[in-house]
């Protein structure tokens, strides 16, 4: 549990991010999917860790198990690779022009989605590669027609000794529902496109096809590896259908209360005066904002908790601050304000925020940030003085 009040300088607003928690849901995940066999876990980093900073949770996740790291750009690759991580690590979303040979001599595996990729990394030399093939998701990756001419360019490639293609792979369009028809459709196209690797001569070391949710909902598409993204930081991949497994969210965002007031019955709160108190109560000053990540549609519809309870958010959220009713009490300036966290007290937590927005909770803590400090704890840790504080390094990585 986070401990507030052992801060040495209570900041205004701010990201704890509690690095056991993640290690502790990589484990799970490690021992779900290998319950028949060993399946390897990439633990996805990318957008900065989802926001809970890229390089301290790949640590975490490397500590807990992950056999990989994933991340979408080779500029995430290589601060990995930067910051000290040396395992297994591959990207998957370049761009024209983008700096292949630097990936490559950094020994991290990169994707080709098309004929012109593909070529592109052959010419650096040297390259381990995975191809991806487009399953119905209808984004990234090989069209189907393709799917045998892609095959054997590699081959070719690789008999060339340019590449080495280490891995095929695709993504699902809906494996939060597992009902979908799309799921079955796009597993039976992946195994297609694997029959049709092999008659190419392609003998990857590794296949994927699973996200989180189908890492948890679909044993059948586990193949070798599955990559993990929100389920690592405890964030639940299909709300409502996901079976308990002491996933722990990982991300606190917490603030503390500039001032507290009345408001007569009647009086408008905020921005438009979208909400108009009812009776007389007491409203809150809460110094995050839209600036800062805070998603303004949670203007009316949202809460945070203050001294044990759930405090709405009244009105519009601002760029720096949003104003919640405190019910008519008036807590000291300072007190702490949790907008969203694991839950274990009875705050929010990412997903409540979610729904409250209309959107998914990959978005919440993704998004959060802006001038928000944000904190790395780890509550396996009993030694207080070993909490890593990094907000000098903040605003670069983000
Ligand atoms: C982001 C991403 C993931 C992780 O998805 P989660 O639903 O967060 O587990 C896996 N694979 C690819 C290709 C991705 O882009």
């Amino acid at each position: 549990m986070i401990s507030p009040m052992t801060d040495p300088v209570p900041p205004r607003a701010e990201i704890v991010v509690d690095l056991a928690a993640i290690r502790h849901n990589v484990g799970i995940l490690k021992d779900l999917v290998s319950v028949d066999g060993p399946v390897q876990v990439m633990a996805v980093v990318k957008a900065d860790g989802y926001g809970h900073g890229m390089v301290e949770a790949a640590g975490a996740a490397r500590d807990g198990g992950a056999d990989w790291l994933g991340v979408a750009t080779i500029e995430e690759a290589l601060a990995l690779r930067a910051a000290g991580d040396r395992g297994p690590l591959l990207c998957w979303l370049s761009a024209p022009g983008d700096d292949f040979a630097s990936a490559v001599a950094a020994g991290v595996e990169v994707t080709a989605y098309t004929f012109a990729e593909l070529d592109e990394i052959a010419a650096v030399g040297g390259a381990r590669v995975q191809l991806k093939v487009d399953t119905g998701l209808s984004r990234g990756g090989a069209a189907r027609a393709d799917w045998q001419p892609f095959f054997a360019a590699a081959a070719t490639h690789e008999a060339a000794g340019r590449v080495h293609v280490t891995g095929i792979w695709s993504h699902f369009a809906a494996s939060d529902e597992p009902a979908h028809p799309a799921n079955d459709a796009q597993e039976a196209a992946f195994r297609d496109a694997l029959r049709l690797a092999e008659e190419a001569g392609l003998d990857p070391e590794v296949t994927h096809l699973a996200n989180s949710a189908a890492a948890i909902l679909r044993p059948s598409s586990h193949f070798d590896l599955v990559r993990c993204g929100i389920a690592s930081y405890g964030l639940d991949p299909a709300p409502g259908v996901t079976p308990g497994l002491g996933l722990r969210p990982a991300m606190t965002v917490r603030a503390r209360l500039v001032m507290s007031k009345p408001v007569a019955a009647g009086d408008g709160v905020s921005y438009g005066h979208t909400w108009h108190a009812d009776e007389d109560t007491t409203v809150g000053l809460v110094p995050a904002g839209y600036g800062d990540g805070i998603p303004r549609a949670a203007g009316n519809t949202a809460s945070v908790w203050v001294d044990d309870s759930l405090r709405p958010v009244r009105g519009r959220v601002c760029m720096d601050q949003l104003v919640v009713d405190l019910h008519g009490e008036l807590p000291p300036t300072g007190t702490e304000v949790i907008l969203f966290g694991p839950g274990d007290r009875g705050e929010p937590t990412a997903q409540d925020w979610a729904d409250a927005v209309g959107t998914i909770s990959y978005e919440i803590v993704t998004r959060v940030g802006g001038r928000l400090v944000r904190r790395h704890v780890d509550t396996d840790d009993t030694d207080t003085d070993d909490i890593d504080t990094d907000d000098d390094s903040e605003g670069t990585t983000r």
